[in-house]
C-alpha cells in the first residue's frame, strides 16, 4: 500500500503529517499529489470528506517551498478559491497545519467581516491566499490584493460556486490570473457547465476521480421514515431521545424551517444551535465551533451553510427535509462517516416529499430501507394547540393511551427520561439576525 514516503515529499512535510496521524494517503491525495509536484494541471472529481484539501495543499506546500520566489507587497503566489466562508476558515486551518515547519505566509478572506485586518495582512504579500470569490473581487477592484505573480490556482467545489451564483466573479478573477500559471480543479459533480469551465482554466490536466457521489452511500446506514409532515417535529424528539451522546447534524430546506427546528428543539430541552446564510459570521462560527467542540449536540443546517462543515465525528444526518436536488443528499449524508468512521443517515419524507425522495433513489442507485416500526408511521396529522410547547409535542396516536398526562416522546425509546419542553440551563448559540452576509 503506498505510503506518504513513496509520494516524493519532503522530511519537514512527512514529519508534520505524522505529527496530525496521518498514516497513510487518501485515494485521491495518492493520486493527486505526484502530478500536482509536478507541476501539471489537475483536474479533481472528488466532494469533502474523501481528504482532498490535503490532497491540492499538501503539493502546493512543496512546490512553493522549492521555486522559493521572493514575496512582493500586495502579490499572492497562490491563490485557492472556495464558496464558504466555513470552508476557506477549514482550508486555512489545514494549510497552516501543513505548512508549520516552513516559512511559508498563508492567510484567509471572506466578506461579512469588517476588511481592514485582511488589506493589512496582504500588505506584505501572502504565499498562500484562501478567498470566497466576492471579498476577493472587492480587495482586488481597491488594489489591495494583486495576482500578477500568481504561481498556482486552485477552484475549489466548482460545482457549489456556480449553484451559489459566483460565475460571473470567478470569470472576472481569472481574467486577471497570469496565462502562466498551474492551475487545480476541484467538484464533486461534472456535469456540462462545470466540464466547461474546467476546460476554460486548465491546460492538459490530469484528470483524477474519486468515486464520486457514490462513496458515502456506500459506507452510511441509510433509513427512510414515512410521515405525515405535522409529525416531524416529534419524530426528530424522539430519535435524538435515543442518540443523546451522540452529533447530530439536522438539515432543512430553507432558513425559516431551520430556526424553526432549532428553536423547537431548544423547547424540548436539546442544546442546538442553526446555522444559514443570514445568520452572522460570528454566530456561524461560534455554533461551529461548539458543534465540533461538542458542547452542543445538536446542529440544524441548510444545505448551502453546511458544506463547508468539517466535524469529523458527525454520527448521525437527518434529512428533516428531503432535499429538492438529489444531489444535495449525497453532499449532506457525506458529512457523516467522516475518515472511516461509522455513520447514519435518517431521512423524513411526507407524501408531498415522494417525488424528491424517488430522485434521491434514482440518483444512489437502490432502494433506501424504510423504517415501519416507528411511532409516526400512518399516524394521522397532528393536531397542534397554539401556544402551548408541551402539547406541541404530543404524539396524537399516544394521546389517547395516556390520556389527561402530557407525555412527550415515545416508541422505540420510551424507556428514556422524558426531556420536559424546557430546561433551565439550556445552551443556546442563537445570534441576532442580519441582512444576508455577501462571501
Ligand atoms: P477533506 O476532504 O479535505 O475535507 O478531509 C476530510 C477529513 O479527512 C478531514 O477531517 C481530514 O483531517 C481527514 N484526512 C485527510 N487526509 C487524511 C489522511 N491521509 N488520513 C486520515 N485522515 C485524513
Amino acid at each position: 500500500m503506498t505510503q506518504f514516503k513513496d509520494l516524493n515529499l519532503s522530511q519537514a512535510l512527512l514529519e508534520t503529517l505524522k505529527e496530525k496521524g496521518y498514516d497513510t494517503p487518501t485515494d485521491i491525495q495518492r493520486e493527486a499529489i505526484p502530478p500536482i509536484l509536478k507541476k501539471r494541471d489537475l483536474l479533481g472529481i472528488a466532494q469533502t470528506g474523501t481528504g482532498k484539501t490535503a490532497a491540492f495543499s499538501i503539493p502546493i506546500i512543496e512546490n512553493l517551498v522549492e521555486s522559493d520566489i521572493k514575496l512582493m507587497s500586495k502579490r499572492v503566489r497562490a491563490l485557492i478559491l472556495t464558496p464558504t466562508r466555513e470552508l476557506a476558515n477549514q482550508i486555512n486551518d489545514n494549510v497552516e497545519v501543513y505548512s508549520k515547519k516552513t516559512k511559508l505566509k498563508s492567510t484567509v478572506v471572506f466578506g461579512g467581516v469588517g476588511p481592514l485586518s485582511q488589506v493589512r495582512r496582504l500588505s506584505t504579500g501572502v504565499d498562500i491566499l484562501i478567498a470566497t470569490p466576492g471579498r476577493l473581487l472587492d480587495l482586488m477592484t481597491k488594489g489591495h490584493v494583486k495576482l500578477d505573480q500568481l504561481e498556482i490556482f486552485v477552484l475549489d467545489e466548482a460545482d457549489r460556486m456556480l449553484d451559489m451564483g459566483f460565475i460571473r466573479d470567478i470569470e472576472r478573477v481569472i481574467a486577471k490570473l497570469p496565462k502562466k500559471r498551474q492551475s487545480l480543479f476541484f467538484s464533486a459533480t461534472m456535469p456540462k457547465d462545470i466540464s466547461n469551465l474546467a476546460g476554460s482554466i486548465l491546460k492538459d490536466p490530469i484528470t483524477v476521480e474519486v468515486t464520486p457521489a457514490s462513496t458515502p452511500v456506500e459506507v452510511i446506514e441509510q433509513r427512510a421514515y414515512h410521515l405525515d409532515r405535522s409529525n416531524k417535529p416529534l419524530l426528530l424528539i424522539d430519535i435524538l431521545k435515543s442518540h443523546e451522546s451522540e452529533s447530530v447534524l439536522v438539515f432543512t430546506k430553507t432558513k425559516y424551517g431551520a430556526d424553526r427546528v432549532a428553536k423547537h428543539l431548544d423547547r424540548a430541552g436539546f442544546q442546538c444551535a442553526s446555522i444559514h446564510s443570514n445568520r452572522s459570521q460570528g454566530a456561524r462560527e461560534k455554533a461551529l465551533k461548539a458543534f465540533r467542540d461538542r458542547e452542543i449536540k445538536v446542529l440544524v443546517a441548510t444545505d448551502i451553510a453546511a458544506r463547508g462543515i468539517d466535524v469529523d465525528s458527525v454520527s448521525h444526518v437527518i434529512n428533516y427535509d428531503v432535499p429538492l436536488d438529489a444531489e444535495s443528499y449525497v453532499h449532506r449524508i457525506g458529512r457523516t462517516a467522516r475518515a472511516g468512521r461509522e455513520g447514519s443517515a435518517m431521512m423524513f419524507c411526507d407524501p408531498s416529499e415522494l417525488k424528491y425522495f424517488k430522485a434521491v433513489e434514482k440518483l444512489v442507485g437502490y432502494k433506501i430501507q424504510e423504517v415501519k416500526d416507528h411511532p409516526f408511521f400512518g399516524a394521522p396529522p397532528r393536531v397542534a394547540p397554539v401556544n402551548n410547547p408541551a402539547k406541541k409535542l404530543q404524539n396524537p396516536n399516544l394521546k389517547k393511551k395516556s390520556k389527561g398526562k402530557p407525555k412527550q416522546g415515545s416508541g422505540h425509546n420510551s424507556k428514556k427520561k422524558v426531556v420536559k419542553p424546557s430546561t433551565p440551563n439550556k445552551k443556546r448559540f442563537s445570534g441576532k439576525k442580519k441582512a444576508p452576509a455577501k462571501s
